[in-house]
């Protein structure tokens, strides 16, 4: 091991290898903190030459490789537990100029997605890929699982905004492709196939992202309603409004009665509903765009499709609406130990699902409580299962795994997905034959050997075993 970390520094500069055991620590683990980190060594290389001579070293020697980004990863994927060398893009933040004309900028992978917004922010331009964890996470992160977020439903997912993209293979090839180009139609475009792939094909370095104008003002609303139908019922008048939906955001009355408790919050309407939306959509620029968002709201009440409605009169109750939503995973997670899953469905499908999936709980597992939330307008789902107080933790885990085998036997029969913006990770990969067939796999697996044929970066990640 010594002789190893000798050669990396002989690589990369004696202050760019760590074996801190606090570094050791703290760099093995993502946010789910899903099993012991015991890497071999952090390293921090400072530019793309530098991450191909390592790569292309620990290919040499068959040293498997973690890369890492900000580390808020939600299934396990850039967890090192088997004496990995972990890939730190930290020292890799750096962000060239904004180009106001072309609506790019480039940037290396370690940018935190954050200062990517604020460095772009003077030009009113932004780079929409936006989430809780926004501070912390990286560009390459971002990239490497695809991200959402809860403004998926305007600008898509971060595939969208990715023009150029610089990696570098396990045997320390460089790949530079597409540059800034929109248009580029010449053969496979290779690109796509590193986005979402969590780091099992190659290390992302540089990117070129496409920008787009700052969103203008927001009207924030928060919606009572009866019940289920009642949520589709209104984002289809939603949708068929003249409105630009930046969000539609579901949550049950359990939900927000945990987030109330937790944040210390008063309810928003004086009689609990079922069902809660909240709708952010962009304020329309002059009197007859405001006017059709009153009309909107005064054709809803009318109708009697929900129950109650408050519209944030300024960005601090708009915020206060917002505390509502993104305060639900923390609150649940606050509350007791949560069994959880990031799940998509085709939204003509969802309903239904929501409905076979909490009368299962209901009926076969009594005591285990369901907790729904998500973004219905992107067919996202968050489904939860809260441990009972009483409840052994084995008798919990033993439940959730058979609730979870009729949970996942719809998805697969509603053509829906098992991770719909997590990704599979070291947590999922026994799960990925229910949202992918058998012929997928290997083809996923033969390019997985093409790229990296000795199997050496971010093993055990993704593929089942
Ligand atoms: C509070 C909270 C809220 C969140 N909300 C959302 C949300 O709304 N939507 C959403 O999609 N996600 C969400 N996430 C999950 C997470 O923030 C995203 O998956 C994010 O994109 C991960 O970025 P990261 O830099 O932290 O990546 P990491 O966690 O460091 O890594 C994630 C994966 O990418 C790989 N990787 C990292 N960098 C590179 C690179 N340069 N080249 C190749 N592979 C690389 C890793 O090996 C790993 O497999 C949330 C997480 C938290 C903690």
């Amino acid at each position: 091991m010594n002789d190893l970390v000798a050669l990396l520094r002989t690589v990369l500069g004696p202050n760019a290898v760590s074996v801190d055991p606090g570094d050791l620590q703290a760099y093995g683990k993502d946010w789910t903190k899903a099993h012991e980190p015991a890497p071999l060594a952090i390293c921090f290389p400072s530019s793309t030459e530098e991450v191909s001579r390592l790569l292309a070293l620990c290919f040499r020697d068959g040293i498997a490789v973690v890369p890492s980004g900000g580390r808020t990863g939600l299934a396990g994927g850039a967890v090192a537990a088997k004496g990995e060398v972990v890939l730190s893009l930290e020292r890799m933040r750096k962000m060239g100029p904004v180009d106001p004309l072309a609506l790019t900028v480039q940037v290396e992978a370690g940018a935190v997605t954050e200062a990517v917004h604020e460095h772009c922010k003077p030009h009113g331009l932004t780079w929409p890929v936006d989430f809780a964890s926004k501070g912390s996470s990286t560009v390459g992160g971002n990239i490497a699982t695809n991200a959402g977020g809860v403004r998926v439903i305007r600008y898509g997912l971060t595939r969208n905004w990715v023009l150029g993209l610089t990696v570098v293979l396990m045997e320390g090839t460089v790949l530079r492709m597409n540059g800034s180009l929109e248009k580029n139609n010449t053969g496979i475009d290779l690109r796509q196939v590193f986005i979402g792939s969590e780091g099992i094909l190659g290390v992302i370095t540089e990117t070129t992202l496409k920008l787009t104008a700052l969103p203008g003002d927001r009207d924030v609303f928060l919606f009572g309603l009866a019940d289920l139908p009642a949520v589709f019922d209104l984002f289809e008048a939603a949708r068929k409004s003249r409105l630009l939906v930046n969000a539609f955001e579901c949550f049950s009355q359990d939900c927000l009665e945990q987030v109330l408790e937790h944040r210390n919050l008063s309810a928003p309407f004086t009689s609990p509903c079922a069902q809660y939306v909240l709708l952010e959509v962009e304020r329309p620029t002059g009197a007859s765009g405001q006017e059709a968002v009153e009309t909107w709201l005064t054709g809803l009440m009318e109708s009697g499709l929900v129950k109650d409605a408050v519209l944030a009169q300024s960005e601090k109750e708009a915020s206060n609406l917002w505390a509502m939503r993104e305060g639900i995973s923390e609150s649940l997670a606050h509350r007791g130990l949560l069994h959880k899953h990031d799940i998509s469905l085709p939204i003509h499908r969802l309903k239904e699902f929501i409905e076979i999936w909490t009368r299962d709980i209901d009926q076969n597992y009594p005591g285990l409580k369901p907790y729904i939330f998500g973004h219905i307008g992107d067919g996202n789902l968050h489904v939860n299962l809260m441990k009972p107080e009483s409840m052994p933790v084995g008798e919990f885990k033993a439940l959730c795994k058979k609730a979870d085998e009729g949970m996942f036997a719809w998805i697969r029969r509603f053509e829906g997905s098992v991770s719909a913006e997590h990704g599979i990770g070291l947590l999922k990969r026994h799960l990925l034959s229910y949202s992918r067939s058998d012929d997928e796999i290997r083809l996923m697996r033969q390019m997985k050997q093409s790229f990296d044929p000795k199997g050496l970066l971010n093993p055990g990640k993704v593929l089942p075993e």
